[in-house]
């Protein structure tokens, strides 16, 4: 039984996103649907009568974050979405532009680049 190295690499990287993933939408949760999740830490077990007070809390957390920002969540969430489906069809790393390789220093330090660096700083400069 040998596994192919790129298999537990790609295993360790889509975990890595998904993790990822799954704390971006966590900051997420609170600002959309106040119904959806319990408090993270302060429910001690049963709805209390206090609830009010709790969402009202949540609410005033989710104005301290701007729209904008929220946006930048939404965004970096489709862009791991993405980045996950590279890596599962085996074209994680290639760049979207010019098809050339991302060097892997670049994709550590931005797991969900789709560009090569020379790509991604014509692209902004542009933009
Ligand atoms: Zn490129």
């Amino acid at each position: 039984m040998s596994r192919p190295v790129s298999t537990s690499v790609n295993a360790e990287m889509i975990a890595r996103i998904q993790a990822e993933r799954r704390a971006i939408q966590q900051r997420l949760t609170p600002l959309g649907h106040g119904s959806v999740g319990r408090g993270p830490s302060l429910t001690s077990g049963d709805n209390t009568p206090t609830s009010e007070v709790m969402e009202a809390a949540q609410e005033a957390m989710a104005t301290d974050i701007s729209l904008a920002s929220r946006e930048v969540l939404i965004a970096r969430l489709k862009a791991l979405e993405q980045v996950e489906e590279k890596i599962r069809q085996g074209t994680y790393g290639v760049c979207d532009v010019c098809g050339g390789q991302i060097p892997p220093g670049r994709l550590e330090a931005v797991p969900e680049a789709t560009r090569c660096l020379a790509c991604a700083e014509r692209e902004s400069v542009t933009a």
